[in-house]
């Protein structure tokens, strides 16, 4: 299921700083995210389309500034080759709704190696019922 949405619609429907990150591949400020420190139990979906994303067993402390996964859920992301800001990397985009995530690295631990360094304002995170 792909969404669409017009700009406008986006723009009703995210604040300006969600906006500028998800739909215009903005970065926000590392260590002020609020889900940087997040160790609670629980999954995480995309702020743009509510699709699940990452489990919280998947993340751990990068010490990047951002919250940083080692695995993702299953043809929940696109990766795209992005070379913006004199830089090579992959940008990590949600399959569902195009929204811009963060990107990815091949620092990260075992088991993949990988790391999803991703922002917080992209994401919305649902605690696990106790
Ligand atoms: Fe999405």
């Amino acid at each position: 299921m792909k969404i669409e949405k017009s700009e406008d619609e986006w723009k009703n429907k995210l604040t300006p700083n969600e906006y500028h990150v998800l739909r215009e591949k903005g970065t926000e400020s590392p260590f002020t995210g609020k889900f940087y420190e997040n160790k609670s139990l629980g999954v995480y979906y995309c702020k743009g389309c509510n699709s699940k994303l990452f489990e919280s067993d998947k993340k751990y402390d990068s010490r990047s500034g951002w919250p940083s996964f080692f695995d993702v859920e299953k043809d929940a992301v696109e990766l795209k080759p992005d070379h913006s800001m004199g830089m090579n990397r992959i940008e990590v985009t949600c399959r569902h709704c195009g929204s811009h995530l963060g990107h990815l690295f091949d620092d990260g631990p075992k088991p993949t190696g990988k790391r999803y360094c991703i922002n917080s304002i992209s994401l919305d995170f649902k605690e696990k019922e106790h």
